[in-house]
């Protein structure tokens, strides 16, 4: 006999909840990644990155400094100002204002990538967090700049993951003839994964952590979590509880 109270109701209850026949999957989202990967950055790294990352991934670079950029032979060197950085592992968009352009050329030029290694002063993406397939290193930070240099190659492939949160459009507070209601989904938004588009809001799901904050604040029940299913949760709860009462536990 056990000498631990309730070990055989505990036991009992996990067993249950072992035994439930697997849920229906959850809608699910796609990164396809082939290994074009960006560096940003005016430091030596930038060249310690290349010549790490080289054999395996397409590198390019685009050099921030003053100083004239290394000679990286085989690797596309790109000089400018940053317009934009935006997207995720397989997508991101660069936006960029070339320097010294001459009469005719384009004001502004674009090339997409699958990753992105950023090594500027401050990082491109601000938010808390960043998007899947970007990774900042600071010049003071050599464990972070290691890190990336060791995760990089395995962000090559395809990848899926849960689409955590459903929104459902009718019952959303968000607008009304075009007058601006609810926006606390988009306020907590550590992703920066909603946004708006003047008559609701529209959830990146590529961009989605699913922490579940935007279901937590929705006032209307118009943002929910489904990884797992709230029905799915309470099957869960049921086995759990039910096979703890019928061995007997305490529940006290
Ligand atoms: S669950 Fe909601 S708040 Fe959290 S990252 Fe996803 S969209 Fe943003
Ligand atoms: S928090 Fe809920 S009601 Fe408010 S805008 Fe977001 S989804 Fe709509």
């Amino acid at each position: 006999m056990s000498d631990r109270p309730n070990q055989q109701p505990k036991l009992a209850a996990m067993a249950a909840l072992a035994a439930l026949a697997p849920f229906e999957p959850v809608a699910s989202v796609a990164y396809q990644s082939v290994g074009r990967l960006l560096i940003i950055g005016s430091d030596e790294r930038v060249t310690e990155a290349v010549t790490a990352l080289g054999n395996n991934l397409s590198a390019a670079v685009f050099w921030t400094g003053k100083t004239p950029p290394p000679v990286l032979t085989g690797t596309e060197v790109r000089l400018g100002s940053i317009v934009s950085l935006n997207g995720f592992l397989g997508a991101f968009e660069l936006l960029w204002r070339p320097s010294g352009a001459g009469v005719g050329a384009p004001a502004t030029e674009a090339a997409s990538f699958d990753m992105v290694l950023d090594l500027q002063a401050a990082p491109a993406f601000q938010m808390p967090q960043p998007p899947q397939g970007y990774l900042y290193a600071a010049i003071d930070q050599p464990d972070a700049f290691a890190a990336a240099l060791a995760e990089l190659p395995e962000m090559v492939g395809e990848f899926e993951k849960p689409k955590f949160f459903a929104h459902k459009e009718s019952i959303c507070a968000h607008s009304r003839s075009r007058k601006t209601g609810c926006s606390k989904c988009i306020d907590i938004c550590s992703t920066k994964a909603i946004s708006s588009n003047g008559d609701t809001v529209i959830v990146d799901p590529h961009l989605c952590m699913g922490c579940g904050a935007c279901a937590t604040v929705c006032p209307s029940g118009a943002m929910s979590y489904q990884y797992p299913r709230v029905a799915d949760r309470g099957v869960q709860l049921r086995a759990l509880l039910g096979s703890y009462r019928d061995h007997r536990g305490d529940h006290r």
